[in-house]
């Protein structure tokens, strides 16, 4: 398995913490879903909490206890 790399599509940071499901950068305080940093440009990649926001409008809580965790690790 090649080990990947993910980056903060926000700032370029290679200083992000890594999750199960998303990577978390600690510059721009935001997660980013791995799945959207795999397979789109960096340009086209929203925040989890930006998706969040728009999602409410949507849909019923969406509440990822996951994303809180780990902040200060
Ligand atoms: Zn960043």
């Amino acid at each position: 398995m090649m080990p990947i790399y993910y980056h903060c599509p926000r700032c370029q940071s290679l200083q992000v913490k890594e999750r199960e499901r998303s990577v978390f950068c600690p510059r721009c305080e935001l997660n980013f879903d791995k799945k959207f940093l795999q397979i789109l440009e960096d340009g086209d990649i929203l925040a989890n909490e930006e998706l969040e926001g728009i999602i409410d409008v949507f849909a019923e809580d969406t509440d990822e206890s996951d994303d809180v965790e780990d902040v200060f690790g």
